[in-house]
């Protein structure tokens, strides 16, 4: 069943226990789904609902509120599989109390009680309103077709501490979008069970939105590794093919060379676990950025063809500066 057809079933199960929010509802049914007609025989109301559902729970607030059996009439709209469900009260001669009655919902007000309130706005929705699936986006919606009726429900939803917003289509809609808000108006609503469903969806989504985030990060991580190995190698290969073979390089950083020309995807950490003995990543980084920064130098040199004595000098001065770094620590090469 749809989000919003269960939430209104959820709402129709109970009619509000006070009196005073029962007459709120019919005043809603009313501002949002009514019609009022003097006829000769005196005044009478006509309520349009598109929910057999809600045209019951109509029928029973008149018969609670004021002790009237309305008269009520299937009516069948052109579109094929849609009906209207049309409730009417009256016509009843002036005077009489149910004719007071619908004077009243004629003028009524928005209510001033805060439980009223409550009530106004989910009459609104079970007449016309509309909950988005949680699983698409927060959504709800009361698609009134009067500007009046928007009006007076915007003005309610604000006095529970909600942003409402209005659109013209239709002759006028009201609706709250984000988590938040709709969850907000669900427990305003009374819709207990509407409101965890809603909530278990948010935290489904959370959790799945999460996991999404750590997956990219740690392909992008991975990324970056095969990225940055890949250059080694290729930078330790031009190296090799220019002195002639990595044995000609310090030992400390021909060690390190062959050992990722040995492993190409193996982490720095992996790598300095290989070696004899075995070094901290940080030292592996450094050796693999001497490599990479002495095939970078040759590399500018090389247009103007191998240069002997430069060659040399880069290889000693390579070669000094492993043999002074102390073997196991970062900063050695
Ligand atoms: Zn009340």
């Amino acid at each position: 069943m749809p989000f919003s057809a269960e939430t209104k079933e959820e709402l129709l199960r109970e009619l509000p226990a006070r009196s005073c929010c029962q007459a709120a509802e019919l005043a809603a049914l009313a501002a949002v789904a009514g019609r009022r007609q003097v006829t000769p025989e005196g005044v009478q109301f006509t309520f349009e609902l598109p929910q057999a559902s809600t045209a019951r729970r109509l029928f029973h607030l008149w018969k609670q509120v004021d002790g009237v059996r309305p008269w009520l009439q299937v009516r069948f709209l052109r579109r094929p599989g849609h009906r209207t469900y049309a409730v009417r009260v009256g016509p009843v001669p002036p005077g009489h109390p149910v004719a007071r009655r619908l004077e009243a919902l004629a003028a009524e007000g928005l209510p001033w009680r805060r439980c009223c309130r409550r009530a106004y706005v989910r009459a609104a929705f079970l007449a016309r309103g509309s909950l988005v699936q949680p699983a698409k986006t927060y959504h709800i919606e009361w698609d009134l077709g009067k500007p009046v009726a928007c009006e007076a429900l915007i003005d309610c939803l604000r006095s529970l501490g909600l942003a409402p917003r209005q659109v013209s289509r239709r002759g006028g809609a009201v609706y709250l979008k984000g988590a938040e808000q709709v969850l907000t108006v669900l427990q305003l609503m009374g819709a207990r069970r509407a409101l965890l469903q809603l909530e278990n969806v948010r935290i489904v989504k959370e959790m799945r939105s999460d996991a999404n985030r750590l997956v990219n990060a740690e392909t992008a991580n991975l990324d970056k590794t095969v990225r940055a190995a890949l250059d080694q190698i290729e930078a330790i290969r031009r190296l090799e093919a220019r002195l002639g073979g990595l044995e000609h390089l310090p030992p400390g950083l021909a060690e390190v060379a062959r050992a990722r020309l040995r492993q190409p995807y193996s982490s720095l950490a992996e790598l300095g676990a290989t070696l004899r003995p075995p070094m901290t990543k940080s030292g592996v980084r450094h050796r693999l950025n001497r490599l990479m920064a002495l095939a970078a130098g040759r590399s500018a040199r090389e247009p103007g063809s191998a240069d002997p004595p430069a060659q040399a000098r880069a290889v000693d001065e390579a070669a000094a500066s492993a043999a002074d770094a102390p073997a196991g620590s970062p900063e050695e090469c």
